[in-house]
């Protein structure tokens, strides 16, 4: 019996010490969504002569603790945020003498990494190369690396195992996930999936989704996020999953909850909208990206010049569901106005909880390329230290066009300030409440209500947080929409957390435009080389 560790790495501990002292107190739940990526291995794994233990650090704590326990291989995954903690968990396993396996999309965005550590990396998509490898490592024969362009028959990928963490599931996280599609129709500039995925959306079959949903409500779960990056990319296919998703929540005790990505596209089409809000959706996450046309217009994000998109937000979340917008500043069009054109923008679009981005050009992107192709793309290594870098002090690596680094971070830092002030977020978030008027009749878990009480019970827990604020906000949804306070007090939580990180984030920022200020008085911004443009691998497709 070959035992294998499957581990996803934290990103650090004050991280995870932060999430425990504060956010457990209220929702008692550690980590906001299961490792799907780790089950999906999981269940690629054949059940005769091996035995699976999936180890989240978020939840379980530090993996070291499994140093001695008699695992024969260990697997560990992770985001590029996570690669550092991966990489130290990953050397102390090898230096007990355990094989040691990398996957996920922090090493594939920087394979060499893990040199001297790793027995073998994984880059794309694990389906086809992971039983390949499992085959190898018994017969003594491990490649360095395990790398395919398949595109993956979703049909074919067997389900996610679950078994070895199921009994941390309803404790531990707040959100079960179902992966329903990969792939995207659009071609982001700034964007690695159509890339990664393909342009041609591969669905998995809705009998298949629903049996996944039911084995989380089984486990006790109220929420279930879709993983996908674009949950509508293929419109037919999504309404399909809708309509059985309805049927199937119909039929539980307590209707399970949902969240998932997609576009803007949703709010021209009204039969969408009504499906996805009578599923029980109850927050969207769209790239709203800019407010700025011609900058949509520069990274392709056509989809989004076609409406008005204060109008179409709001109609969205006129259905119940909440926006969350990611934003991004710093496109080539953009020049420090763009500042004050976003906040007004979220204001008036009644986003309660966006998402705040300085451009940043990952590798493996058109971006990344043309930033090289024209001098722009800063080699990071060796203009900041590795303690700038390894503090996150470091947002972007693009020389701006509209505006110098430094007025692109204080302006960051100024949005950031105004988004996350408890006024305005007050403003954001009774006008999301009041705009709630094409909600179809809701069962409410009664579970979820219990998120309102407690938070009205530790809301003084929490740091910077504005209790009289909080106190109007609460009161103001169980009056209006009593189906949807929960959510409201959910999204309150998100807002005590980041007024609560606020202060360290300012400070973070701050340095930042110190260290900008002197890079810009020395010049010494040094550039990445221009290299070959990457080319976007065929769509192969295993049937
Ligand atoms: S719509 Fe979203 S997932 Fe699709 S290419 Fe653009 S950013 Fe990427």
């Amino acid at each position: 019996m070959t035992r294998i560790l499957l581990i996803s790495a934290g990103t650090n501990f004050e991280v995870c010490d932060w999430i425990e002292r504060h956010a457990k107190n209220l929702t008692h739940q550690t980590a906001y969504v299961v490792p799907l990526h780790l089950a999906t291995i999981a269940g690629l794994t054949p059940k005769e002569g091996f035995e699976v233990q999936i180890w989240d650090e978020l939840v379980q704590g530090p993996a070291e603790v499994n140093l001695d326990a008699g695992y024969d291989l260990v697997g560990i995954t992770g985001y590029s945020d996570h690669l550092s903690r991966a990489l130290k968990v990953g050397r102390k396993f090898h230096e007990a003498g355990i094989p040691v396996v990398f996957g996920g999309a922090g090493i594939t965005a920087k394979p060499d990494a893990a040199e001297g550590i790793a027995d073998a990396v994984f880059l794309g998509e694990a389906e086809p190369t992971w039983p390949e490898f499992l085959k190898d490592f018994e017969a003594g024969t491990v490649k360095p690396v395990y790398q395919t362009d398949l595109k993956v028959n979703l049909a074919q990928s067997p389900p996610p195992d679950w078994d070895s963490i199921a009994p941390l599931m309803a404790a531990g996280y707040k959100s079960g996930a179902v992966e329903t599609s990969r792939g995207c129709p659009f071609d982001c500039e700034f964007c690695d999936v159509w890339i990664k995925f393909g342009r041609k959306m591969r669905t998995k079959p809705v009998a298949r989704v629903m049996e996944e949903i039911a084995a989380f409500e089984r486990l006790g779960m109220k929420r279930v996020m879709f993983a996908t990056d674009n949950f509508i990319g293929a419109p037919k296919y999504a309404k399909q999953v809708l309509r059985a998703v309805i049927d199937l929540n119909a039929g539980f005790e307590h209707p399970v909850s949902f969240t998932t990505e997609l576009t803007l596209t949703l709010a021209r089409d009204p039969e969408l909208m009504e499906l996805i809000a009578r599923a029980n959706f109850s927050t969207v996450f769209i790239g709203l990206e800019s407010t700025n046309l011609d900058s949509l217009i520069e990274t392709r994000k056509r989809q989004n010049v076609r409406g008005d998109m204060v109008e179409e937000c709001r109609r969205v979340s006129s259905y119940g569901m909440s926006v969350v917008g990611s934003m991004i500043v710093g496109f080539d069009n953009d020049t420090p106005a763009i500042f004050d054109q976003q906040f007004t923008f979220l204001q008036e679009a009644l986003i309660p909880i966006p998402r705040l981005n300085v451009l940043k050009a990952l590798d493996g992107t058109d971006l990344v390329d043309r930033m090289r192709r024209e001098g722009r793309l800063i080699d990071t290594r060796r203009t900041y230290t590795e303690e700038e870098i390894d503090d996150r002090v470091v947002r972007s690596n693009v020389m701006f066009k509209g505006m110098t680094r430094v007025e692109a971070h204080a302006g960051y830092l100024g949005l950031m300030e105004r988004v996350w002030d408890w006024a305005n977020f007050s403003d954001r978030i009774i006008g999301f409440i009041d705009n709630v008027s094409n909600m179809p009749e809701r069962r409410t878990d009664p579970r979820l209500v219990a998120v309102v009480d407690a938070l009205q019970a530790n809301m003084h827990a929490f740091p910077h947080a504005d209790e009289a604020i909080i106190g109007k906000i609460l009161s103001h949804a169980k009056a209006k929409v009593p189906a949807l306070a929960w959510n409201v007090a959910a999204m309150t939580m998100l807002q005590c957390y980041q007024a609560a990180q606020l202060p360290q984030a300012r400070k973070t920022i701050e340095r930042q435009i110190r260290v900008e200020e002197r890079l810009e008085a020395s010049g010494g911004y040094v550039m990445a080389p221009e290299a070959p443009r990457s080319t976007v691998p065929p769509v192969l497709e295993t049937t």
